[in-house]
């Protein structure tokens, strides 16, 4: 008797994977170290990077013996050096440290900076050709459809890191492009999911900070309190999977086990499933095409009981409805609502604005690029930066003024 065929039969990787994680002492940076850290035979680690936990990075580079470790803040080079005393790591500072880690040669690269300043070294490690786990989802949307082409011209293969889009990623692989109707990304809700809109507007710190499932760096806590964190997602898998804002739809799904969901043509809809752990994602990238011994806990649907999904609230929270608009209007559209958000979230963290200005710094910010008529597609990395500088210029421009108005 021969069993239903399986893909592989054989592990398609052997021996060991040398890996690089920018961003190595954020969040994402910490499940991917607890997974080398479990089968340290299995990895070399060539570089890490931080921005300014010197102490935090030095204790990895110890740990794991890196070949290489960068401080993007240039004024911590002399306390990285004396960290490090007595190793044989290498280290620099400052960006083109950064870019320098990810430029050295790694098998693997997980790209888990925050923010648009992970363009640069995540474009670095693309162009080696290399593997590329995308956490950093920031980086795609403000680079637009040029990120995807430029790996592409590299023949760098992105793994998605992000959780609704390594769902998506898994699922795909079950039929072909032409057979997707749709794909079905989900949300939390976060926080504020049953909030009144006057109380949302009103929201403080503490409370957008109160994820009820997942547990991730600052500024996507609050941007997934927004839903801008859901909007950035939608632009995310437009560019990573070609597809057109039409075909990507977004479910709440407060309990956050079902990630992503795909829609072919025969009705069949096709969704991974597990629990609110970014290590199963990442787990799924380290180990790719093959599947490693994860360590996130096993799911048990009968304790979960119920899982419950509704539609988005678009009114509630606009800065999902502006990021189908920015991806509609394209021309670099999407850079100037990453760059005017992540302006809107510096702010709001240091108490300049309310919760609910946030959206709307985005959407005056979209506004008013969209007026002066300066939009042109992307052609580089360079154009990118400009217009991500550009735009936070804008923002900044308008944010006395939403700061001052009342909602
Ligand atoms: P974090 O704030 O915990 O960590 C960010 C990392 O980037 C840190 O190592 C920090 O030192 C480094 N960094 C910050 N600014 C930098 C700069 N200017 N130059 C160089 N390095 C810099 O964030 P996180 O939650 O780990 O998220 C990282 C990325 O992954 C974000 O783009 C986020 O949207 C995405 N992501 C995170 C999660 C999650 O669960 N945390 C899930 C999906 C996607
Ligand atoms: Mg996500």
């Amino acid at each position: 008797m021969s069993p239903v065929p399986l893909k592989n039969a054989e592990p398609a990787h052997g021996g060991v994977r040398t890996v690089s994680v920018l961003g190595a002492t954020g969040s994402i940076g910490d499940s991917t170290m607890d997974l080398i850290r479990a089968e340290p035979e299995r990895y070399q680690v060539e570089a890490l990077t931080g921005n300014a936990n010197v102490a935090g990075l030095a204790k990895l580079a110890k740990e794991f013996s890196a070949r290489f470790v960068a401080v993007a803040d240039p004024a911590r080079l002399g306390e990285l050096r004396a960290a490090l005393a007595g190793t044989d790591v290498a280290c620099g500072a400052g960006e083109s440290a950064v870019i320098e880690a990810a430029a050295r040669p790694a098998d693997w690269v997980m790209a888990a900076i925050s923010g648009a300043a992970g363009l640069k070294p995540a474009l670095a490690a693309v162009d080696r050709g290399t593997t590329v786990a995308l956490a950093n989802k920031e980086c795609l949307v403000c680079a637009g459809d040029f990120f995807m082409s430029r790996a592409t011209a590299a023949g760098a293969q992105i793994l998605p890191a992000d959780s609704e889009h390594n769902a998506l990623f898994q699922a795909l692989a079950s039929g072909n492009r032409h057979e997707l109707t749709r794909v079905i990304i989900t949300a939390s809700g976060g926080p504020f999911r049953t909030w009144a809109a006057a109380d949302i507007e009103q929201a403080t710190l503490a409370q957008a900070l109160k994820h009820p499932n997942w547990s991730m760096g600052q500024k996507i806590t609050i941007d997934s309190a927004s839903m801008m964190n859901k909007g950035l997602e939608v632009i995310e898998a437009s560019y990573l999977f070609a597809l057109s804002p039409d075909e990507i739809d977004v479910l709440v799904h407060p309990q956050s086990i079902v990630h992503g969901l795909v829609e072919f043509a025969d009705r069949s809809v096709v969704a991974q499933l597990g629990a609110p752990d970014m290590r199963i994602p990442i787990a799924h990238c380290l180990g790719f095409p093959d599947r490693i011994t994860g360590r996130a806990a096993k799911l048990d649907l009968a304790k979960i009981g119920q899982l419950t999904f509704e539609a988005p609230d678009f009114t509630r929270f606009p800065g999902l409805r502006l990021a189908y608009d920015a991806l509609r209007t394209g021309n670099g559209a999407t850079t100037v609502y990453n760059a005017a958000n992540e302006v809107a979230v510096a702010a709001f963290i240091a108490q300049k604005i309310r919760f609910g200005a946030i959206a709307r710094l985005v959407e005056d910010t979209l506004n008013s690029w969209v007026r002066a008529g300066n939009q042109a597609p992307l052609g580089s990395a360079d154009d990118a930066i400009a217009l991500d500088q550009q735009a936070r210029n804008l923002a900044a421009t308008l944010l006395p003024q939403i700061a001052a108005k009342a909602s």
